[in-house]
């Protein structure tokens, strides 16, 4: 097959690209705008990242007035927007990391000094027949965009951590009632998010339930799981089935340059280097992150004040 012809962004050599406009991106795009770097964030989908889905964000430090994530993403692609650099469209596709540079190339080649990878993370899939068929016809993973399609109607959600809980949350609000689907007796979610859930009288739980086949043909009808007790197959009749079971990094277009754990996720230190001398990684893509908007943000800051070490001394960065 022919590669694909990529056009030269200008023969620009950047300081920095930052690819990924999630929190972690948005947080380094505003220290780099602030800092008069010569910077460019990258995104596909122009930024905001798995903010965007958040109906609401309560343990965001100092902020107590936003409406939802969205919004938040808003402020601080605003903020950064305030200091000179703005979010590019532009989807990385590959990297090539060379001694005296990085080549990102996506639509454009983008040459940079140094390249920040916030790519964040994406929902896994459960890898059940019916899935892929109905995504959009009643399979979501995104509550807020898709509930409120099934007003006054029951819904189900498979997972036990914080999305799934978090996203239950919501959609009883939203929604008729809610089952959530848990292939265990417990949950893996926060206790704050346990307690609302358990005191929300439309939530349901069915535990120790391994989803087999989400039902329908044009659309989404039913679920269908083992009950991992008696070993009987049962179903939940339902328009909806929203799936929170984890989240895939997005690392397919870096896994050549950096080294990478066994789930795919890039391998940092505390600095947010990684195993190449002009690359860093910040946020939910990293081992190890937190998994939040705040930590992603402190994330990008730290990579950020790292990355302006490199350039001002042309030196791998020191050790704290
Ligand atoms: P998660 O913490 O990895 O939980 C995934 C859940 O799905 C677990 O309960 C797991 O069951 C279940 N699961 C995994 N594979 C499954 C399968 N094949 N079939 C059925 N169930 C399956 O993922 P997450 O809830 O998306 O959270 C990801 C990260 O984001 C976490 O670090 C979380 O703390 C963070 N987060 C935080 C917030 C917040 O700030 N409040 C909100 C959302 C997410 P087991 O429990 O049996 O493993």
């Amino acid at each position: 097959m022919a590669s694909k012809e990529v056009k030269v962004s200008g023969d620009k050599l950047h300081d920095v690209v930052i690819v990924g406009g999630g929190p972690a991106g948005l947080a380094a795009g505003i220290y780099a705008g602030r800092a008069g770097l010569d910077a460019v964030v990258l995104d596909g989908m122009g930024g905001g990242g798995q903010m965007n889905m958040i109906d609401r964000i309560e343990n965001y430090p100092g902020v107590m007035d936003v409406e939802s994530g969205a919004q938040l993403a808003e402020v601080m692609r605003k903020q950064m927007e305030s200091f000179g650099l703005s979010v590019t469209f532009d989807q990385a596709e590959s990297v090539e990391a060379k001694d005296d540079r990085v080549i990102i190339k996506g639509s454009e080649a983008h040459h940079t000094k140094a390249m920040l990878i916030a790519t964040g993370s994406r929902h896994r899939p459960l890898g059940v027949p019916g899935e892929g068929k109905l995504m959009g016809r009643g399979v979501s993973v995104c509550a807020t965009c898709d509930g409120p399609f099934f007003k006054g109607q029951p819904v189900a959600v498979v997972g036990g951590g914080d999305s799934a809980l978090m996203e239950s949350i919501y959609l009883s609000k939203v929604v008729k009632h809610v089952t959530i689907i848990h292939r265990r007796d417990s949950l893996r979610a926060e206790k704050y998010l346990q307690d609302l859930a358990f005191a929300a009288d439309n939530i349901e739980f069915v535990w120790d339930a391994q989803v087999e086949e989400i039902l329908g043909d044009q659309e989404v009808t039913g679920v269908k799981y083992k009950d991992k007790k008696s070993g009987e197959s049962k179903a939940v009749e339902v328009p909806a089935v929203f799936v929170f079971v984890g989240l895939l990094p997005n690392t397919d277009f870096v896994k050549e340059a950096v080294d990478l754990d066994e789930n795919g996720f890039v391998v940092t230190d505390a600095r947010m280097r990684t195993s190449h001398p002009r690359i860093f990684a910040a946020g939910d893509v990293r081992v190890g992150s937190a998994r939040q908007v705040g930590a992603a943000v402190g994330d990008g800051i730290n990579a950020q004040v790292c990355i302006q070490e490199f350039l001002d001394t042309d030196t791998p960065p020191r050790d704290f």
